[in-house]
Order: structure tokens, then C-alpha cells, then sequence
């Protein structure tokens, strides 16, 4: 299939769901039962059109995930560390674990993109305290693989501090800031895809940069011997199998500040959506049998076990997931071995879920979306080899925290319904703040300077794409 059959069968794909998130907003809920029907049918239908080349798209993106896997194995293995041109990252970032994974995530696309190996300094790290020097990696170590077999030595003949200066090529040892506090902003940062990728990527994937991020996450937290054990056992503990929808519900220090309350009832309309659409595939499938509606929920909020999933219990829901959890986002504070490995473990199998239903404002579920495109075994038959549209968020869109512009193109034309929409014309520039989810997006138009609500099916996404030295031909 070309690169051009691939976009509009997508398009189609989140074109059905404007329209579906536009009906519902403006739709009672009688009508709504039909609509739903109908939407369902038309991606049962979709879904085989995908399917025709799935097995062309598996390998396809199997061969470039081995690509990618094997590059950045190659760059964290040098075979003399001594000589090695190095970028160090402290993985001491003030933040919860999802930043500090994107943290860590943001270096390597650094190092990736310049080449150079990536050297985590994990001493201190909040996650896993090890108080002697000694053995600064054990805590990372107790749960994910190190980063090199071969070179996770910060030291080097010459060191400095990252800049956009024209020698930096020089020097062996560049300590990297955070995101936050770069000065000038290298063109490979993301949004942007390595341009030596992007053809086959936007050919294969509804979310480039997603699908990249997950390789470049799914390479950090690979995990250790003793991390898979766990795992596992915790997947046989809560008879962990597919179909199942992923939930996660983040509270606690997140509300009022960074996102606003859900209760569990908001999400679960989605779930119900999700199950609906399966339904309706078996049926068209001649296939009578139902699904059993598995969740897995993930939150920060232990109270929800007690109180909120019990009405979705009498209605045939069945909930996975580890309801003892405690609390432990409050930020500044140093947390145990075993909320560390909780917080993976849940990340974990919201990332083995069929479908995810969360709020994109928090990095917990964005890393999960991102790990999501990765996982290629053992979903059930209703699995998508690209999982870009597997998800619902009920506030912002994809985002990478310090992205640059997330730009779409506009290619219809729109003028204004009232005060709070923005004229387009064929080929303007909008940067998207977000996505109401009721057919609008609000951005934006970098052209007229005007910023408010379009209508999302009139534009595409533009993907930015940059050099990155990694891949060039050896
Ligand atoms: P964000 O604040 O939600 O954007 O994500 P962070 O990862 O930066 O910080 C959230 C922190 O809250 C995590 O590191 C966890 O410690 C905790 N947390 C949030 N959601 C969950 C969850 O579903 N399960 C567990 N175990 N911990 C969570």
C-alpha cells in the first residue's frame, strides 16, 4: 500500500471519531444508541480494510523496531568507554516517575542525535535511594537493566556543558540540563521524528513521534531478571488476559493543580464504548459470544477501590489491579523499593491493555500510550498492530512535556460560526493547544495570528522531522 492509501485510511479512522465526538456533544441519548451502532460498524469495516495488509505492517515496523533497538544498542555499548564521546543526564529531575523516565528519554534523544553515549547518573535517585557511591545504579538495577553492558563511566578528558557552540563536536564529556532549562533548541527535539525514519514511519504509524518515544522508553525500562519475575507473578495474581481495557485514573496531588477531578463513572463511558464496538464485532463476526468486560485499573487514588467501582461491578464489569496501593505522589518525598516497582507494574500493563482510557495530562498514562506501540505479543484478536488510536484521553492530547510546536495543516477551509471560531484557509499553519473532543480543536492559526476553535477534520498533522547522526550510514 502506498503512503498515500495508508493516510486516508487513518484519516477515515479519525474522521469517524470527530464525527462521533461531534454527534455526541450535540446529541441526546437516544439517538446516540443508533449513532454508536453505526460508528462501530463502520470500523468493523475499516478494520478489515486494515487487516488486508497487517501482516506487511507487523513486519514492516518489526524491522524498524529492531533498527532503532539495535542502533541505540550499538551507541550505549562503545567498545573503548575510555575514548567514547559521552552525555551525561542526572536523573535527579524533582519530579514523579513518568517525568523522570521522559527525562531520561529526552537525554537519549541527545545522545541519538548526536551521537554520543548516554550516561545515567542515578545516584540519588528518589526512586531507589542507595546511600553509598559505591553502588549508585543499584537502585536502578534492582528493577531495570543498565543502560550499557560496557560504558556507564562518567569520566573523559574534556567536559562541558551543553550549548549550541560550534565546538561542542570537541569535547568528550557534555552534561545535558533539563528540558526546561535549554537555552537554544536543537531542531531534533521532539515533535520531531529522525527524518532518516520518517517516510516509512508516517507510512506505518498514526503518531510517528509516539511510536519513536516507545522505542526509545521500552529501551530504558527494559527490565531487570527480577523486575520480570515480579511482573509476571503479579499478571497471574490478577489473571491478567485480553481483551482488557486499560484505566488509570490519576488524583491526588495532580487535582486542581495540573488536571481537574474525573470521577471513575466519566471514564468508564468510554470502556462501555470500547466493549459496545466489540460486541458488534463478534456479531458481524457470527460469533455470539460476549466479551467479558476486563479492566485493569491503575490510580494513585486507593479510595476508588472502595468507592467507586462497585456500581460498575453490578453492571458485569470485572476489575483487575492492585486496590492496597498507597499513596505516594506526593512530590519531595523519597519512596520505597516497593512503590517503585508498583508504579512500573502498573505502567506495565496499562501498556499490555487493548485500549487505554486516562487523562493525557498525566505522564504516567502518556508513557504507558508510548510503551503501548511497542507491545506486539499476545493481544487479543481485536489487537491493531498500530495502537495510535487505542486510547481515550478525557483532557489534553499527546504531548512530550517541553515539545516544541505541535503544528497541523489545515486542508478545507473554515469560516467562523461565531466568536469563538477561527477562520482556516488551504495550507495555513495551526498550532493545536488541544482537542475538545467534540469535533472542535482549538489552536493557534500562525498565519492570521488568531487563536480559538476549527472544526479538526479540516486539518492534518504536520510531522517535523531532523537529522539525527545515529543514523547515518556507517
Ligand atoms: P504525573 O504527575 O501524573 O504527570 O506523572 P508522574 O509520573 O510525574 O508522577 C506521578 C506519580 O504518582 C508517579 O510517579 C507515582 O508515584 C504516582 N502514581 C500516579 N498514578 C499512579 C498509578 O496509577 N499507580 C501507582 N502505583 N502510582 C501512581
Amino acid at each position: 500500500p502506498s503512503q498515500e492509501y495508508e493516510l486516508t485510511r487513518r484519516r477515515i479512522e479519525t474522521n469517524v471519531h470527530e464525527l462521533w465526538h461531534f454527534l455526541r456533544s450535540k446529541t441526546n441519548s437516544s439517538i446516540m444508541q443508533t449513532v454508536n451502532e453505526m460508528k462501530h460498524n463502520l470500523l468493523y469495516d475499516l478494520g478489515i480494510i486494515e487487516n488486508r495488509d497487517k501482516h506487511w505492517r507487523e513486519s514492516e515496523l518489526k524491522s524498524l523496531s529492531e533498527l532503532v533497538q539495535n542502533k541505540i544498542k550499538e551507541l550505549q555499548n562503545p567498545s573503548s568507554c575510555g575514548s567514547a564521546q559521552k552525555l551525561v543526564c542526572q536523573l535527579n529531575k524533582g519530579c514523579g516517575f513518568g517525568c523522570q523516565i521522559h527525562h531520561l528519554a529526552y537525554c537519549m534523544i541527545f545522545s541519538m542525535a548526536t551521537k554520543r553515549t548516554l550516561i545515567m547518573n542515578a545516584h540519588n535517585w528518589r526512586y531507589a535511594h542507595s546511600k553509598s557511591k559505591s553502588s549508585e545504579a543499584k537502585g536502578w538495577n534492582s528493577v531495570f537493566l543498565p543502560l550499557s553492558e560496557t560504558c556507564l563511566d562518567e569520566s573523559g578528558s574534556t567536559r562541558v556543558s551543553w550549548s549550541s557552540a560550534p565546538d561542542l563536536d570537541s569535547y568528550q564529556v557534555i552534561d545535558l540540563p533539563i528540558i526546561d532549562s535549554l537555552r537554544s533548541r536543537p531542531n531534533y527535539l521532539p515533535l520531531s521524528i529522525p527524518e532518516e525514519l520518517s517516510s516509512s514511519l508516517i507510512q506505518l504509524h498514526g503518531s510517528p513521534i509516539v511510536w519513536f518515544i516507545g522505542q526509545i522508553v521500552s529501551y530504558l525500562m527494559r527490565p531487570s531478571p527480577e523486575m520480570t519475575d515480579y511482573i509476571n507473578q503479579q499478571k497471574d495474581r490478577f489473571k491478567f488476559k485480553t481483551p482488557i481495557v486499560g484505566v488509570h485514573v490519576r488524583r491526588t496531588d495532580k487535582i486542581g493543580t495540573e488536571a481537574a477531578f474525573h470521577p471513575l463513572s466519566e471514564y468508564m463511558k468510554f470502556v462501555a464504548d470500547y466493549y459496545d464496538r466489540l460486541d458488534l464485532f463478534n456479531e458481524r463476526k457470527q460469533n455470539n459470544k460476549k466479551v467479558e468486560r476486563l479492566v485493569y485499573l491503575a490510580t494513585d487514588d486507593s479510595s476508588l477501590w472502595a468507592k467507586e467501582v462497585k456500581e460498575f461491578e453490578d453492571k458485569g464489569y470485572v476489575f483487575i489491579g492492585d486496590s492496597q496501593i498507597s499513596q505516594t505522589a506526593s512530590i519531595g518525598r523519597r519512596y520505597s523499593i516497593d512503590s517503585l516497582r508498583n508504579i512500573i507494574l502498573d505502567v506495565w500493563l496499562l501498556s499490555e491493555s487493548d485500549f487505554l482510557v486516562c487523562t493525557f495530562s498525566s505522564q504516567v498514562c502518556r508513557l504507558a500510550y508510548e510503551l503501548m506501540q511497542t507491545r506486539t505479543h499476545g493481544n487479543s484478536q481485536f489487537a491493531k498492530t498500530d495502537k495510535s488510536s487505542a486510547f481515550y484521553s478525557l483532557d489534553d492530547i499527546y504531548y512530550f512535556g517541553g515539545q516544541t510546536d505541535h503544528n497541523q495543516i489545515a486542508v478545507l477551509s473554515h469560516t467562523p460560526h461565531n466568536k469563538q471560531e477561527i477562520n482556516l484557509k488551504i495550507g495555513d499553519i495551526i498550532g493545536i493547544a488541544g482537542n475538545h473532543w467534540n469535533g472542535f480543536s482549538k489552536g493557534l492559526n500562525r498565519n492570521t495570528k488568531e487563536n480559538g476553535l476549527y472544526p479538526g477534520f479540516k486539518t492534518i498533522e504536520k510531522i517535523e522531522s531532523a537529522h539525527f547522526k545515529l543514523f547515518e550510514p556507517n
